[in-house]
This record gives C-alpha cells, sequence and structure tokens, in this order.
C-alpha cells in the first residue's frame, strides 16, 4: 500500500463524509496522547502532517490522507479523553461503530498502545469492537524509547495475553518509538505489503 507521497486530503465527521470506497485503506487508533500523530508523522516522513498536539475538540474528526494514488491512511480520532463531554464520546463512539462495520476496503487497523501504560480497559473495548467488526488488527507498541528492555517485557506479556482474548488480532507486535525510529521502518514494510 505505501506508494507515492502521502497527503491531507480530509476530516470526516459523519459517515457520509467518508470518500468513496474505491482503494484499500488502514486506519490508526489509539487513546489520546497515546503518540499516534508523532507516529503518522514518522511512518510519511512528514513532520506535521498529522497534528502532534492535539485538542479534544480537534480530535473528533477521521482524518484521510493519501497515500500516493492507490491507497489511504486513516487517522481515527484518540479515544480515553478524561475530560470531553459525554455527548462527545457518544458521537464518536457512533461514528466508530459505523466506520468499522461499514468500510470494505480498510485492510488493517493498527492499535496504539503506550509502552509504559499497556492495554487500558478502553483498549480492550476497542479491540472487542475490532472483533464484532471483523476487522483484523495488529498492535503497535509506542515510545518504546521510554524504557528499558527489561521494563518492557512485563508489558509485552500483558498485550500478548490480552490479544489472545482477540480473535481479529494478529499475534506480532510492532514496537516504535517515533523519537528514536525504532519499528518505523517495519511498519512501513507491514502496511507496504497489504494490498
Ligand atoms: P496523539 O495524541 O496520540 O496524537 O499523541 P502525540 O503524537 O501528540 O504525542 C503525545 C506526546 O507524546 C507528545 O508530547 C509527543 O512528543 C510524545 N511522544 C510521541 N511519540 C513519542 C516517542 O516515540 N517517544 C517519546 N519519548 N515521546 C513521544
Amino acid at each position: 500500500l505505501f506508494a507515492g507521497p502521502v497527503d491531507f486530503l480530509k476530516g470526516v465527521v459523519h459517515m457520509d463524509g467518508l470518500p468513496p470506497a474505491d482503494r484499500p485503506e488502514v486506519c490508526f487508533a489509539g487513546r489520546s496522547n497515546v503518540g499516534k500523530s508523532s507516529l503518522i508523522n514518522a511512518l510519511t516522513g512528514r513532520k506535521g502532517i498529522a497534528r502532534a498536539s492535539n485538542t479534544p475538540g480537534r480530535t473528533q474528526e477521521i482524518n484521510y490522507f493519501t497515500l500516493g494514488e492507490r491507497s489511504y491512511l486513516v487517522d481515527l480520532p484518540g479515544y480515553g479523553f478524561a475530560r470531553a463531554p459525554v455527548a462527545v464520546v457518544a458521537r464518536w463512539q457512533a461514528l466508530l461503530k459505523s466506520y468499522l462495520a461499514g468500510r470494505p476496503t480498510l485492510r488493517r487497523a493498527f492499535c496504539l498502545i503506550d509502552s509504559r501504560h499497556g492495554v487500558k480497559p478502553v483498549d480492550h473495548e476497542i479491540m472487542t469492537l475490532l472483533d464484532r467488526s471483523a476487522v483484523p488488527f495488529q498492535v503497535v507498541l509506542t515510545k518504546a524509547d521510554k524504557l528499558g528492555p527489561n521494563a518492557i517485557r512485563p508489558v509485552l506479556e500483558q498485550v500478548e495475553a490480552e490479544l489472545q482474548k482477540h480473535p481479529a488480532a494478529f499475534p506480532e507486535l510492532v514496537v516504535t518509538s517515533s523519537e528514536g525510529g525504532q519499528g518505523i521502518a517495519t511498519l512501513r514494510a507491514i502496511i507496504a505489503g497489504l494490498d
């Protein structure tokens, strides 16, 4: 999938705003502050293409990026933001459900998990939604540079145990750092290998 330049296409707040499902896409999901914008910037080699500092009001859009002319990269709104109003959370959940269940061209979801925090209940909920929507997903650990190799081991074990509960999950994790560059080429290759 990963061919050609990456450009911002549009932010979507309703299902009818989605671009035509005429090419494959991958999406990125994660709790607010997990490092999703930084990862997308690192992956695409374009600093600032995804907003690196999100405010609650601006994170409620599904952001579409073009990957060349053949595919889309989709940045889902960050979830689990404690201060978001109930109505905003409800709208977001409805949009997310519709998107995941209704996007036949979605090839894979990447679920971002902070290396320091592991899987939280809200991540479990998203993974369960992915199972129900039959969207294959893969976990990407972020900010690995913040942990030493020994400190990351129990987190890897916790995430691997969690993935056993999810039929839609790929067993392989990708450990990344947008700062240090760890895992970025691997993730790019995974995306490139999808068709
Ligand atoms: P988002 O809310 O998921 O889009 O998260 P951001 O990409 O805005 O990152 C949230 C915070 O984590 C920012 O202060 C980033 O600088 C920091 N951050 C993101 N990725 C990394 C990383 O790989 N390593 C370190 N040390 N910090 C990171």
